[in-house]
């Protein structure tokens, strides 16, 4: 459904933080940047008009500063649009709208009541990073998850320093109120809220410091993936980090990180050196001391949080001048597992990943609706039905092409992007599949003699792509979509910033495991039942992606559900077949060596990958 209404709009935000980071170069929110609250973002303000429009919570003096703190400067609607196709402005322009006609009707604005333990966090963090306000509860109390709810907490504070970390969690443990911490709240599975009690909101904590001579980034729990990798790339530099909005701690401690990078990079404890945290008595401990908590081992089993983490030093990566990055297109699913795994024990790229049809349509499209017709022709035109992405250097790229197989190099890459209003029309899709009989369709657009009739046929241009987004926003668009690097794989996977659009037709519901790359069967077993359960439900489903760990030992599967987080009726097929995919995953465990679904990783991302890729 697209939605109509400032209230429709409000109520789909995905709450993947893409607000929260300058990811187009439009700027951030300017109150959001000043304020650091999720309340003054983007996001944060579609919470609130939502629950003023359903009368969830009243007109309060922070309300009133949130409305008028929103300049209208429209930076939201570049952002969201690129990632979800939502139009947030108008929501901004209708929350100031309610707030201006009813201070006009002189009606009451509520008045916090005095409460002595907000004083004292108030005392520890200052007055303005403290609050108990329901407009500043209510954006930080529910998700799109299926089965998160709202869940109000009672206060949020925001602390600059681990030293108040500290301070907050042992005036908690004298009260005795409860804590959950959150980063920017895009794990979206229910982690990060606390009813009736704390959120510690980490966004303040942004410091971050460049070691070129250890190699390292030593980095506040509010650095964003995005910002990290910035700020690494002006040293020529890469972190192995995920989604840009993700902050690197939270993702760390959450799961651990996982990316196409970690293919080489790894995951886990791979991706860094040391770390501060926090723990639950408010005491604070590094990973090197002799002393501390062994965040290395692993249990098979859900665990607590050993703290709060305050400071991680990230391992980072020297980047060569001769990087590059092609997808190489397979038929079947088969095909492209046994080349990924290939690859990787060849020791052959630096990312890769086999991507299914989905992420592929989605991620080059700037609108839904070329995203399904251009996975139609991929599939139904083209015959194209996964392809392995693989970035390396100009030495693994001159081993990939020796095999004599089709590939999508940078250049055709960015050819097909600009030129995909014309890609999908069918007069030119036909040439294709009429094509030389023997090949497939697939494999004659990527034959080298084919590029100049590609380039006269669909006269790529930024202006052809930006054409098909709304017409007010094809200005900024065109010249969007001139920047190189929005077409440039390396890039592009390092910054991932197409990555959230998986998401842009409906909330994604991820199942992440780990799988033994040896037995490909036992892949596309779990493959097929993600399928069946979800086809049982009725829930839209597909297969999202996976990446080889450990020299192709071991990889990471991703497969997806999405589902509108609005229908009621969606939610509970899905909360039905959650249910049945987990018990479904239990058995493959039981089963087969090697299987481990991320669910049991949740909380010690900080382990070693070796002990729960081989154990
Ligand atoms: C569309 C999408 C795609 C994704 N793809 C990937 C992927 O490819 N690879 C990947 O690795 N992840 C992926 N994720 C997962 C996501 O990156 C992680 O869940 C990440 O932790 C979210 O970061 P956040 O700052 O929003 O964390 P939050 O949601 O705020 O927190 C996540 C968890 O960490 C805890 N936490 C937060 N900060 C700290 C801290 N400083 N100390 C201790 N605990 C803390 C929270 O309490 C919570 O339990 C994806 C998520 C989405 C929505
Ligand atoms: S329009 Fe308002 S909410 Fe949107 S980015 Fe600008 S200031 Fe922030």
């Amino acid at each position: 459904m697209t939605p109509e209404t400032p209230l429709q709009t409000a109520k789909q935000c995905r709450h993947y933080a893409m607000c929260k980071i300058d990811f187009l170069g439009t700027g951030l929110c300017p109150p959001g940047q000043k304020k650091h609250y999720v309340s003054y973002f983007p996001q944060g303000r579609m919470d609130i008009y939502a629950a003023l429009r359903e009368d969830k919570i009243p007109v309060t003096g922070r309300l009133v500063d949130i409305a008028d703190t929103c300049t209208l400067c429209g930076s939201c609607d570049k952002q969201c649009y690129f990632v979800t196709e939502l139009r947030p402005l108008q929501v901004m322009e209708a929350l100031k709208e309610y707030v201006a006609s009813y201070l006009q009707q002189n009606k009451p604005v509520a008045q916090s009541e005095d409460d002595p333990i907000l004083g004292e966090f108030q005392g520890i963090v200052g007055k303005e990073w403290a609050s108990s306000d329901p407009a500043v509860l209510i954006s930080y109390a529910h998700d799109p998850g299926p089965f998160t709810g709202t869940q109000l907490p009672k206060y949020v504070v925001l602390p600059e320093s681990t030293e108040e970390v500290s301070r907050i969690l042992k005036l908690c443990i004298r009260h005795t109120i409860p804590y959950a911490v959150r980063g920017n709240g895009s794990s979206v599975m229910g982690f990060v809220f606390s009813p009736d009690g704390l959120v510690l909101d980490l966004h303040r904590m942004q410091e971050i410091h460049i070691d070129t001579d250890n190699w390292l980034a030593s980095i506040g729990p509010g650095v964003s993936a995005f910002d990290l990798q910035k700020r690494v790339s002006e040293y020529n530099l890469r972190a192995n980090v995920a989604e840009p909005a993700a902050l690197v701690c939270a993702n760390l401690m959450c799961s651990g990180i996982f990316s196409t990078y970690s293919n080489t990079y790894g995951t886990a404890a791979d991706n860094y050196v040391n770390a501060e945290f926090v723990d639950q008595e408010g005491e604070v401990f590094t990973l090197n001391q002799r002393q501390a908590p062994n965040l290395f081992a692993f249990q098979p089993e859900e665990l607590p949080a050993p703290g709060i983490c305050t400071r991680v030093d990230v391992r980072l990566h020297p980047k060569t001048d001769d990087e590059q990055g092609m997808l190489i297109p397979c038929s079947d699913f088969v095909e492209a597992a046994e080349l990924a795994r290939d690859l990787a024990q060849r020791r052959i790229g630096l990312a890769l990943a086999v991507l299914g049809l989905e992420y592929i349509s989605t991620f080059i499209s700037p609108t839904k609706e070329i995203a399904h017709r251009i996975k139609h022709a991929f599939r139904h035109d083209l015959g194209l039905e996964y392809a392995v992405l693989m970035i390396g250097d100009r030495f693994d790229a001159q081993a990939v092409k020796s095999l004599g197989i089709p590939v999508i190099d940078q250049k055709l890459l960015s050819l097909i992007t600009l030129g995909l209003p014309r890609l999908i029309e069918q007069e030119w899709l036909e040439l294709l599949r009429e094509g030389e009989g023997r090949l497939r369709p697939y494999e004659i657009l990527c034959r080298p003699e084919m590029m100049p009739v590609l380039e006269a046929a669909l006269k790529p241009s930024p202006e052809a792509l930006a054409g098909a987004v709304e017409p007010d926003l094809q200005g900024f668009y065109r010249e969007l979509y001139a920047r190189p690097e929005m077409t440039d794989i390396v890039w592009l996977n390092d910054f991932r910033i197409v990555s959230s659009r998986m998401g842009r037709e409906k909330h994604i519901v991820a199942f992440i495991v780990y799988v033994p790359l040896d037995k490909i069967a036992v892949v596309e077993q779990l493959n097929q039942e993600f399928y069946r359960i979800a086809e049982e439900h009725a829930i839209k489903n597909d297969y999202g992606f996976l990446t080889p760990l450990d020299l192709g030992k071991r990889a990471v599967l991703e497969y997806d559900y999405y589902m509108d987080q609005t229908d009621q009726g969606e939610i509970e097929r899905m909360q039905k077949a959650v249910v049945a995919a987990g018990q479904m995953l239990e058995g493959m465990m039981q089963e087969h060596a090697g299987v481990r679904w991320i669910k049991y990783v949740f909380n010690q991302g900080f382990s070693r990958k070796e002990s729960f890729l081989y154990s």
